[in-house]
């Protein structure tokens, strides 16, 4: 099964998605997630990918492309894309992609949040730099101020979930990535959940709305 989660930056795709990539068996790619392991680890990718990062802009077309086609070239496993894609261009590169290896996309889930929601939410999010858990100030604080309840690690705000970035991360999606949704809602395979509920009542209702594919 190969599965697409939509979504403004902050509408809990990343959570979603870990629980779903577990449940269902399916290898979980998120390339929000792999340019920032580039980025850490100072390799000439993360070097290319960095200032789109920062400023919130999306990393050319080409480069995901790219990028994507060799870390999936080996994968076997049913593929469950975070973040991905982000434009109309990445969807029909993904298309092609999936053409060339025999498969298909089985779903797509909108995860609907209104804009000042996940606003609020990116605000208040802290990570966790060693498990990648993700907390909510608000929330989903951790136990102890700052420290990830799983590993004792130091949370951290990412940079990019800063006021000015959120807001250009916010209208990026927009401009880029909405149109997306009419570009799969016509395909058959098209699901929408309300993002705005807590996180294990949205993955009961995604699981109900897979069952049977
Ligand atoms: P995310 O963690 O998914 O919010 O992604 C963080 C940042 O990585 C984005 O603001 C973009 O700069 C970049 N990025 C992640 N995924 C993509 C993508 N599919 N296309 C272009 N840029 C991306």
């Amino acid at each position: 099964m190969n599965i697409i989660l939509l979504g403004y930056p902050g509408s809990g795709k990343g959570t979603q998605a870990k629980v779903l990539s577990q449940k269902l068996g399916l290898f979980h790619v998120s390339t929000g997630d792999i340019f920032r392991e580039e980025l850490a680890k100072d390799t000439p990718l993360g070097l290319e990918v960095s200032g789109y990062l920062s400023a919130g802009r999306l990393v050319p077309d080409r480069l995901v492309l790219e990028v994507l086609k060799s870390r999936l070239s080996k994968e076997t496993r049913g593929l469950l894309f975070d973040g991905f894609p982000r434009t109309v261009e990445q969807a029909e590169g993904l298309d092609a992609w999936f053409d060339s290896r025999e498969t298909t996309l089985d779903a797509v889930i909108f995860l609907n949040v209104p804009e000042a929601e996940v606003a609020k939410r990116l605000g208040d999010r802290r990570t966790c730099p060693k498990c990648g858990k993700i907390y909510n100030l608000g929330t989903k604080p951790p136990q102890k101020p700052d420290i990830c309840d799983t590993c004792n690690e130091k949370l951290i705000t990412r940079d990019d979930d800063t006021p000015g970035v959120i807001w250009k991360r916010l209208q990026v999606y927009k401009d880029q990535t909405e149109p997306l949704l009419a570009y799969y809602k016509s395909s058959g395979n098209f699901y929408e959940a309300d993002g705005g509920q807590a996180p294990e009542s949205v993955a009961a209702k995604i699981a109900a709305m897979l069952d049977g594919k």
